[in-house]
């Protein structure tokens, strides 16, 4: 058995809050670069000239890529032949409080939601999703989560008779609905089956697999070319200024669901797309 140390933990998921916060990763530069060529509209153009050198700034003075420095959420994966000496979930909040605290990030948390709305000061707690791997090592994966786009995700029980076209409609509706609101160009993270929870934990892990990347399933990879060419004729554009670059990507993942549903979640992603990986 292997051992791994609340330091260990904390100590990487410090870095890893603290470089995304500075650096978007390159799928994303690479996107935006893209579209910068592509599109039309001479108003979105300059929007996403801006955005790009929003990301340059950030990334060579050290400075965050958005005032919101966002929810940290954390997803593990722990193999089943280690052992962690503690506590994980006080050793991933203790890395958040260092990354915020040292990053001078934005803290961005209340600890209750809907009476005192009392801000913890520190940005934890984090949320943390667990799954158990074979093997002795752990990987995270981190996300710091800006609420402009994460308040205009949805989730919907569609009945399975409403198909493919039920799907687009649903996903394009909820990106229509959103407008300017996420900062786009967004990512559109989309989950598919499961039940209503697991379906929008897949749309969450969706919205920060790598821009470009494609469904392994050829169906769903043409699901998702469909879905960018859908959203990309709403006309909303970068910053909301008008154009065809509204998204600059839609990744599905899909899971086994149950014979009388058919559960879709949308999780937008904006263009501070800040997620980073790491492992011990
Ligand atoms: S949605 Fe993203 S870019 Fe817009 S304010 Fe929030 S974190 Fe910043």
């Amino acid at each position: 058995m292997r051992t791994i140390s609340e330091n260990q933990i904390s100590e990487l998921v410090a870095s890893l809050f603290l470089s995304c916060a500075y650096c978007v990763t390159d799928d994303v530069s690479n996107a935006v670069e893209a579209a910068l060529i592509s599109e039309e509209s001479p108003a979105g153009k300059a929007a996403l000239a801006q955005i790009l050198e929003n990301h340059k700034i950030a990334r060579e003075q050290h400075l965050p890529i958005c005032q919101d420095t966002g929810m940290a959420v954390v997803f593990a994966k722990v193999g089943c032949g280690c052992v962690i000496d503690g506590d994980f979930a006080a050793a991933v909040n203790a890395g958040v409080r260092r990354a915020y605290s040292e990053g001078y990030l934005r803290k961005s948390v209340v600890a209750d939601p809907l009476f005192e709305r009392r801000n913890t000061k520190d940005n934890t707690p984090t949320i943390i999703h667990l799954e158990l791997v074979p093997g002795d090592g752990l990987e995270l994966t981190v996300t710091a989560k800006g609420f402009g786009s994460e308040n205009m995700s949805a989730i919907k029980m569609l009945s399975p008779s409403d198909g493919v076209g039920g799907v687009i409609d649903f996903v394009v509706d909820t990106v229509g609905k959103a407008g300017p609101n996420p900062c786009p160009p967004v990512i559109v993270g989309v989950g598919i089956g499961g039940t209503m929870e697991y379906a929008a934990l897949l749309a969450k892990q969706a919205a920060i697999r790598n821009v470009g990347s494609r469904n392994e399933d050829e169906r769903y990879a043409k699901l998702e070319d469909e879905l960018l060419r859908r959203i990309n004729c709403l006309g909303i554009g970068p910053a909301g200024t008008g154009g065809r670059t509204t998204a600059l990507g839609v990744n599905v993942l899909f899971a086994p669901t149950h014979i009388a549903g058919l559960p879709v979640a949308v999780n937008i992603c904006c263009h501070a797309a800040r997620h980073a990986k790491g492992s011990i």
